[in-house]
C-alpha cells in the first residue's frame, strides 16, 4: 500500500469521529472528487482541506501568502478556491513546510506565476534532484526549476524581508530533514505542517530524515512559539489549539523516552510494542506497528548521540 492509499484510509477512518463541528462538516464536504472545502482559521485566514494536504491561505487585496499548495491532482481546484477569496488568486509569497508531494503539488503553477517559494535548503535539494522513495521503491522525479524554492536557509529563525511579522524557522528531522514553522506572529496563526498530527498517526519519514527526537524538539519549539490564543496549522486534519499541542507533546515526549529505553535493550519494533512502547497514551494509534518501525528506524541514525551505552 503506497503512502496516499494509506493516508486516505486513514482519514476516511476517523472523521467526524472527534473532530469540533466546524472541522467535522469541512471534511465531510471534502470530497474524493476533489472539492475543496474553506475552512476559516482567523481573520484574514483560511485553510483549503481536501488537496492532499491542507493548504493555509492569508488573503489580502494585495495579494495572497500561502503555507504548502497541495497535491498536483488538486492544483486546478486549489487555484479556484483561491481566486474566490480577497487578492483574487494572485500569490506572492508561498511556503513549502517540507518537501511531501502532497504539500509541493502547486508549486510549478505558483513559481510560474511569479511567486516566491520559501523552504527549508533541504527541501530545495530533494526537489532539484530524482530522490528515492523508500516506502513507494522508486525515484521521484525532480521538480522543475520553476516549480523549485527560490529562498531557502538552513538555520535558525527567520523573519520574511518587508513583511517583519511572517517568522519562519526550522524544526529539526521533525518529520523530514527539511521542515519548516511559519508563523504569522499578528494573527497568531502557525503553521506547523507535518510536525503535528492532530488527526492521523504521526508519521516519522525515517528514510527522508525525520526521528522522534526530532520530533520532540520541534514540538517543544511550536510550544514556545505559541500561547493559549494560537491557532495551529498542521499538514492534515483540523486547526488546533496550545492545548492539544500540549498532549501531542507529552504524548511524544513519553513514546521518545520509553523508546530510547528499549532500543538500548535491542529490542526490535515487535519486541517494543509486546513490551508496552504504546500502553496508556491520549490516544489509540491506527497501525501501531507503521509507528514503531519508523521511529525504531530512526533511531539508528542517532546511536552516536543517545547514550554512551546505547550499543
Ligand atoms: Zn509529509
Amino acid at each position: 500500500m503506497n503512502r496516499r492509499a494509506i493516508l486516505k484510509g486513514a482519514l476516511g477512518g476517523v472523521m467526524g469521529l472527534s473532530l469540533p463541528p466546524f472541522a467535522r462538516s469541512a471534511f465531510s464536504q471534502a470530497s474524493p472528487q476533489g472539492s475543496l472545502a474553506v475552512v476559516p482559521v482567523a481573520d484574514g485566514f483560511v485553510m483549503l482541506t481536501g488537496a492532499g494536504g491542507n493548504v493555509l491561505v492569508r488573503t489580502a487585496s494585495t495579494g495572497q501568502v500561502l503555507v504548502d499548495s497541495g497535491a498536483v491532482s488538486f492544483t486546478p481546484a486549489v487555484l479556484a478556491a483561491l481566486r474566490r477569496l480577497p487578492g483574487g488568486g494572485h500569490v506572492t509569497t508561498l511556503f513549502n513546510t517540507h518537501w511531501h508531494l502532497e504539500q509541493v503539488g502547486g508549486n510549478l503553477a505558483f513559481g510560474r506565476s511569479g511567486a516566491t517559494i520559501i523552504a527549508h535548503e533541504k527541501t530545495r535539494a530533494h526537489l532539484a534532484t530524482d530522490y528515492y522513495l523508500q516506502n513507494e521503491d522508486r525515484y521521484e522525479k525532480a521538480l522543475p526549476a520553476e516549480a523549485r524554492p527560490t529562498v531557502t536557509f538552513f538555520t535558525g529563525d527567520q523573519t520574511l524581508a518587508g513583511d517583519k511579522r511572517i517568522e519562519y524557522g526550522h524544526l529539526l528531522e521533525a518529520h523530514t530533514d527539511g521542515d519548516i514553522y511559519v508563523f504569522f506572529r499578528d494573527a497568531n496563526v502557525l503553521a506547523a505542517g507535518d510536525a503535528i498530527s492532530p488527526l492521523k498517526d504521526p508519521v516519522l519519514d525515517w528514510f527522508g530524515g525525520g526521528w522522534l527526537g526530532g520530533r520532540v524538539d520541534a514540538q517543544d519549539k511550536l510550544l514556545k512559539l505559541s500561547d493559549e490564543k494560537t491557532r495551529i496549522v498542521p499538514s492534515y486534519g483540523p486547526v488546533v489549539g496550545r492545548a492539544e499541542l500540549q498532549a501531542e507533546f507529552d504524548m511524544t515526549r513519553k513514546l521518545f523516552d520509553r523508546m530510547l529505553e528499549l532500543v538500548k535493550k535491542g529490542m526490535s519494533a515487535q519486541d517494543m510494542l509486546d513490551a508496552g512502547l504504546m500502553k496508556d497514551l491520549s490516544r489509540t494509534f491506527r497501525d501501531p506497528f507503521r509507528f514503531a518501525y519508523d521511529a525504531h528506524k530512526g533511531y539508528w541514525a542517532h546511536h552516536n548521540s543517545l547514550a554512551p551505552n546505547v550499543l
